[in-house]
């Protein structure tokens, strides 16, 4: 059984491999995901999170629920909306629970990849989606979503996570 791992955990800086096998194991990983995510209250959760270093993620947000294998990201929008974004490997050491921030990103964005059996599979995602693909794109790529923070708002809310 995996656990969420949280920030200043090495494996969440490392960018993740490719899936090369669509067997078993993928199939259980990508269930497993859904349940640790679900369990949690999260919307979305990576690979890396779960200290699995492999380009898969799964989500369920604004009534869109999905998982995406070694996914590309294809910004349609670049106009940068700020909103609330959080994540479950970024918590407050007192609450356990996630800390949020303003935070920038692309209106909309594409996402293409494929299933845990191997279907191609692309999806165009404005609002929360968007950010959501954008905030697990980056988990794949050893970022987080403090990455795009003003540094003082970076430092703030690093200090109250359980490893400043
Ligand atoms: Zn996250």
């Amino acid at each position: 059984m995996h656990e969420i791992r949280h920030v200043g955990d090495p494996v969440l800086r490392t960018p993740a491999e490719p899936v090369t096998d669509f067997d078993k194991e993928l199939r259980r990983l990508v269930d497993e995901m859904f349940g640790i995510m679900y369990a949690a209250d999260g919307v979305g959760l990576a690979g890396p999170q779960i200290g699995v270093p492999r380009r898969v993620f799964v989500y369920d947000i604004s009534n869109r629920k999905g998982h995406l294998i070694n996914p590309e990201l294809i910004v349609d929008d670049e106009e940068q909306v700020v909103e609330e974004e959080g994540c479950l490997s970024v918590p407050s050491r007192e609450t356990g629970k996630p800390l949020y921030a303003p935070t920038p990103r692309a209106a909309g964005v594409t996402v293409i990849g494929v299933d845990r059996l191997g279907r191609p599979v692309s999806v165009t995602a404005r609002g929360m989606l968007a950010r959501c693909f954008q905030h697990e794109f980056d988990h794949l790529n050893g970022k987080l979503y403090v990455d795009h923070l003003p540094r003082e708002e970076r430092r703030h809310v690093l200090a109250a996570t359980p490893q400043p």
